[in-house]
């Protein structure tokens, strides 16, 4: 796909040529002028994939086009250039100048990481946007990640996800006991609370695992992008809802180094597209999942039916235990963990009588 096109296919198009009209009037403007940069952008998602990957590409694309070209960015599907989970590592290396990712993959790099993309029963996509623009939490993150040479920005929410597709019912807690599953992030210390054996694998990597019976179970995101990978042919069972990941925010790492050598303008530009393409991707999964949940159960036969309460129950309980420990062992974690917890008390509050009243009241 040409740039246009990638823009088109993201959703990005009305973005970029409004902000190519603020940022570059004329071709010989004052905008124009300095040097060309040339960035690379890696990712943790397979090229193009739907939501996550075009997201990123668009990203680039939309960096490149409203910049008028002084600042291109050029694309890399995960292997390309590095693999999928050593993103964070390249960025903070300067090996690219910026990542495309989700903050829980680096729960090894610092343990607070994951509360920027998802905790379990923690905030939805709105409430993340909410907590980190206006509650505290980007400043947190900044503070996360300055040791580690790295600037963040959200640059996508996927809504909340589904519970993960397994190759057996799950009617009570036992049946999770022994569960091979791929669950990336603190989802996975409380599926092993409960006797399961958690893995990471990056996206690419989770069909064969499951079709070959290396995992018996998996999550990944939602209808719009399991049914993109073929989950539906090596498991029966879908289930929901998401209570590992409530509202993930992806993340744009950039190099501090690389963002502190822009000009002004071209700083401002980069964070406006990250808060650009953070709103685009959520709208094009509230829009895109139930197409393709109608498909996997109309199409494929999906059985798909809630979590039993007693099982989201002990989950709930071996979160809050889960939580409690990595705040525990950690102090910036234990300040994550608490501002977090009071917006979500604060939003939890006034949702029941805006959000949750809504939904009731609409039927
Ligand atoms: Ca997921």
């Amino acid at each position: 796909m040409n740039r246009r096109e990638i823009l088109r296919a993201s959703g990005l198009a009305a973005v970029a040529a409004s902000l190519a009209a603020c940022s570059a009037p004329e071709s010989k403007g004052p905008a124009n002028s300095g040097p060309r940069l040339q960035w690379k952008m890696i990712t943790s998602w397979p090229r193009d994939f739907p939501g996550l990957g075009t997201g990123a590409a668009g990203l680039g694309a939309l960096i490149t086009e409203a910049s008028a070209g002084r600042l291109t960015v050029k694309v890399y599907g995960a292997g390309e250039l590095v693999p999928a989970f050593e993103v964070f590592d390249a960025v903070s290396r300067g090996v690219a100048e910026m990542g495309h990712s989700a903050a829980y993959y680096w729960k090894g790099k610092a343990a607070a990481a994951p509360f920027f993309c998802a905790v379990p029963f923690g905030l939805n996509a709105q409430e993340m946007n909410a907590w980190l623009y206006d509650g505290g939490g980007l400043e947190l993150w900044r503070e996360l990640y300055a040791p580690f040479n790295l600037l963040p920005f959200p640059a996508g929410n996927t809504g909340v996800q589904m519970a993960g597709w397994f190759n057996r019912e799950i009617r009570s807690v036992r049946d999770l006991a022994g569960l091979k599953i791929r669950i990336p992030g603190i989802g996975g210390e409380v599926m092993a609370r409960l006797g399961a054996t958690p893995v990471n694998l990056p996206g690419a990597e989770i069909f064969t695992a499951l079709q070959s019976g290396a995992i018996d179970a998996t999550e990944w995101v939602g209808p719009y992008n399991d049914l993109a990978f073929g989950l539906h042919t090596v498991a029966k069972h879908y289930y929901y809802p998401g209570w590992q990941e409530p509202g993930p925010t992806l993340e744009c790492m950039i190099n501090q180094t690389a963002f502190a050598a822009l000009p002004t303008d071209l700083q401002t530009l980069v964070s406006a597209c990250c808060r650009a393409v953070n709103e685009v991707m959520l709208a094009e999964y509230t829009a895109r999942n139930q197409d393709a949940l109608d498909t996997l159960i109309r199409e494929h036969g999906v059985d798909v039916r809630p979590l039993p309460p007693d099982v989201l129950g002990a989950l709930r309980r071996a979160s809050e235990q889960t939580l409690e420990a990595i705040a525990a062992s950690d102090a910036m974690a234990r300040r994550c963990y608490d501002s977090m917890r009071a917006f979500r008390a604060k939003a939890q509050a006034w949702h029941r009588i805006s959000e949750e009243a809504f939904y009731q009241a609409r039927g």
